[in-house]
């Protein structure tokens, strides 16, 4: 008899100071794949359900029920969350009975009523498979993890990269583990070690200390007898949950307490950084002075940290844009979102002047629609793919119909109908531009864009602008947070 294994999820990094809700819509625009749909959209990525679905070899059947994935913004609304969790738990107690279930999760979601949406998936989903099949769930590297979760599944293997290009080997790993499990019998302890403690923004890429050197900590620690896995969780500082912060999920194969010695050796070492794990960013006006700088070789990465579309920004805020056309710093290429915009001027064609006010439309972040006196220059209608890696792994991507415009000061603005994760090159491409050929590309992302663009851009720029993702979270008002914590309560003890 063959293993049977489901195939499952709902992922959402949820920004709860963003007003902008995660309802039903949203997830039905696009985000829902449902059976051979989730082969189709996924299995081709380089995503988790990528390593889900994986060729699995004679003897596993993999049965994917259910995907839903949607750009990060505000909480999930009740409605959405009890629509599609419902179907998630029909389809799987309809399809059963499985031997094993691989769950998809963010770790960062937050619905109406539930601070800790991940957890009460991983709850939903035991309370139809049961206490005896194993659960093997994989998380972003931002997710906050809460002990619900940890004490509900078997396996928990969140992303050890930032930009995340490790999802589809950690959607592998994990289900190696879950058929383990099957095989023998034996649940190896895992535990959650949360730190007090917030990483800025700016400190997560995992190819830069002090993170890449925790990394390498991590992997040390993983060779020793009996030690199967140690984590590092970078945690998502925009949601305000009693979970929210760092963390470190370790499993061990002689159980928990085992596990729990090295999780807690974990935290010290992150502990220990806590004062590198903060930092910083650059004015507007000193970014827009480095682009002018910046002359010949490869184009600067310029990341609107305020506006991080994959930490639940807008996607529309024109601090960076109004500054460069205020200054006329030609080169520069960025992307909004503006539905309105595109749909207004949908019969311009290529090459007509138009005159338009970009961005600025939701109310939360600062900047106002910018006037726009422009060319068409490109024209898309918003599906395109990466085909290498991009943050997350994900390959098909749809930003509605796109537009091109280039004002006469040499500064292009693309605009999209949906909201998309700056963080492929495709998306430049798409409407006919060579990302290389400009100056600076103004991406809404932090550590997402970096991955995308690694070969495209030469050096990157910082900024520390406003909006619901911005750099010091000091400034953002925490009901839930645990107190005292780093940095927001300097004295903070720990360990
Ligand atoms: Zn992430």
């Amino acid at each position: 008899m063959a293993v049977r294994l489901a195939v499952l999820g709902l992922g959402h990094e949820t920004n709860t100071f963003s007003t902008v809700p995660a309802d039903l819509a949203t997830y039905e625009d696009g985000g829902i794949h449902r059976e051979q749909e989730v082969v189709a959209h996924y299995a081709t990525s380089q995503a988790t359900f990528a390593g889900f679905l994986a060729p699995a070899g004679e003897g596993v059947d993999l049965v994917p029920l259910l995907a839903a994935w949607i750009n990060p913004c505000g909480a999930i609304t009740a409605e959405a969350f009890q629509v599609i969790v419902d179907e998630m738990v029909d389809r799987l107690a309809a399809g059963g009975p499985f031997d094993g279930v691989l769950l998809g999760l963010h770790g960062a979601a937050v619905a109406e009523g539930w601070l800790d949406a991940d957890a009460e998936i991983a709850a939903r989903v035991r309370a139809v498979v049961g206490p005896d099949v194993p659960i093997g769930v994989v998380v972003d590297m931002h997710a906050n993890v809460d002990h619900r979760l940890v004490e509900t599944v078997d396996v928990l293997l969140p992303y050890q990269t930032n930009p995340h290009v490790d999802a589809r080997e950690r959607g592998l790993e994990c289900r190696s583990r879950v058929l383990e499990i099957i095989r023998t019998g034996h649940r190896p302890g895992l535990v959650l070690e949360q730190l007090p403690l917030v990483v800025t923004i700016t400190r997560q890429d995992t190819r830069e200390e002090p993170m890449a050197g925790l990394l390498a900590v991590a992997r040390e620690l993983e060779q020793g007898p009996g030690v199967l896995d140690v984590s590092i969780v970078e945690g998502f500082p925009y949601a305000d949950v009693p979970q929210m912060g760092m963390s470190v999920v370790a499993a061990h194969r002689d159980g928990p307490e085992a596990a729990r010695q090295v999780a807690r050796t974990m935290a010290g070492h992150i502990w220990n950084a806590r004062e590198e794990l903060q930092g910083g960013g650059v004015s507007v006006e000193d970014a827009l002075d480095q682009v002018e700088a910046h002359t010949g070789g490869k184009p600067l990465l310029v990341l609107d940290v305020g506006d991080n579309v994959g930490g639940g920004g807008p996607g529309d805020s024109t601090v960076l844009l109004e500054a460069a056309v205020r200054r006329r710093v030609g080169g520069v290429v960025t992307v909004l979102l503006d539905p309105p915009t595109v749909a207004g001027i949908a019969g311009v064609a290529v090459g007509e002047r138009v005159r338009v006010e970009a961005g600025g439309r939701s109310v939360e972040q600062d900047g106002r629609p910018v006037p726009l006196d422009a060319v068409v220059v490109g024209r898309s209608d918003g599906h395109y793919e990466e085909p290498t890696m991009a943050h997350g792994g994900l390959r098909f991507f749809d930003a509605g119909p796109m537009v091109a415009l280039r004002t006469d000061d040499d500064i292009t603005v693309v605009l999209t109908s949906k909201l998309v994760q700056p963080i492929t090159p495709y998306q430049l491409r798409a409407v006919g531009l060579e990302p290389a050929s400009f100056r600076a590309i103004v991406a809404k992302g932090v550590n997402g864009p970096r991955a995308g663009y690694a070969d495209v851009c030469g050096g990157q720029v910082v900024v520390d602008t406003p909006g619901v993702t911005r750099l010091s979270v000091r400034e953002f008002r925490y009901q839930h947070r645990r107190r005292p914590m780093y940095p927001f309560e300097p004295e903070t003890a720990y360990l």
